[in-house]
């Protein structure tokens, strides 16, 4: 089994969906990305910041999933990073209603000195500097760096977003963030075009449409579960991107047939998180829950065909 690191948020979350509305509740990139990753039992750390305003509870929420959380600063004496936003009918689109980075405004990340051997980082959605910082900091090359990121680093902070995305293996990134860093409508163009900033993998989310894999002339997809009932998508994306994560860095097998793998669990994971608001529904998660779904998902995608 590889150590994983985990950078990204932990945050407040204000949701509004058709469904009703929540005031802050837990969230945040490296909560989400964390919270997947246990499911696999690896040994990971989060790396993150919060204020003094950010209940203990919610840390031990991480710590009691066997996620080391030295590498979360908590400053006293600030406010944790806030997120609020609101979904369209459709549950596949949203408005940020707010972005308050508080603390993370000055987030000077520090990985935890066990880990500085990591084999997997994950490199949550955060200023690309935060993320830079990170990878710098591995005493040795990491087999596997995954970056994650969203439309609002790339308006705010591209070019130091591009010398990131240079550093690393895989790149997981909703399809419309696609179509924004490359201009290309098309998502197989916008894939090859984000391979030759440097990722040898793309994956591409499309929310309730599933996700796609490339990797040179090979494209893998998996679609997302039907479900009868989604609730709340907020951290879909990292739900996703935390069991992908998790699940390589259990495997250790880091070939594109063991990654549809992953991209499997992640679409399975992910399928559970839109269940409920926010975190509610990955902290009650139990294996055979997870397992029954990975059969409906082999079911859903198993066909036979005699071809001549
Ligand atoms: P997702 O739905 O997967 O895109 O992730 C939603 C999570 O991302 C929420 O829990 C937010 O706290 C967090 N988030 C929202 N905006 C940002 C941002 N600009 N940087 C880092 N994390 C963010």
């Amino acid at each position: 089994m590889s150590k994983l690191v985990i950078v990204g948020t932990v945050a407040f979350d204000a949701i509004e969906t058709p469904f009703g509305k929540t005031d802050k509740i837990l969230g945040g990139a490296a909560t989400f990305i964390g919270l997947a990753a246990s499911q696999f039992h690896v040994d990971a750390a989060a790396v993150s910041i919060v204020g003094g305003d950010f209940p203990q509870e919610y840390l031990d929420l991480l710590s009691e999933r066997g996620i080391d959380i030295s590498g979360v600063e908590v400053i006293k004496e600030g406010k944790t990073f806030f997120w609020s936003g609101k979904y369209h009918n459709d549950m596949n689109t949203r408005d940020t209603l707010a972005t308050e980075l508080n603390v993370l405004a000055d987030f000077n990340p520090k990985v935890p000195e066990d880990y500085k051997d990591a084999e997997v980082v994950m490199l949550g959605n955060l200023h690309p500097n935060v993320q830079m910082s990170v990878l710098e900091q591995m005493d040795t090359k990491p087999k596997l760096v995954i970056l994650d990121t969203m439309n609002f680093w790339m308006d705010c902070a591209l070019e130091e977003l591009h010398n990131v995305i240079k550093k690393v293996d895989v790149i997981t990134i909703n399809d419309e963030e696609a179509r924004q860093l490359t201009g290309e409508y098309s998502l197989v163009v916008a894939a090859r075009k984000i391979h030759d900033m440097g990722p040898q993998y793309v994956v591409i989310k499309k929310g309730e449409h599933g996700a796609l894999l490339f990797h040179d002339d090979n494209v893998f997809y998996a679609p997302a579960l039907p479900l009868e009932e989604v609730f709340d998508p907020t951290g879909a994306g990292d739900t996703f991107a935390g069991g992908f994560a998790g699940y390589l860095a259990k495997s250790g097998d880091l070939s594109f047939e063991n990654m549809k793998n992953a991209v499997i669990y992640g679409s399975t994971l992910a399928s559970f998180c839109v269940e409920k608001f926010g975190t509610e529904r990955m902290v009650n998660l139990k294996p055979n829950e997870v397992h029954k779904r990975l059969q409906q998902f082999k079911q859903l995608t198993q066909f036979e065909i005699e071809l001549a």
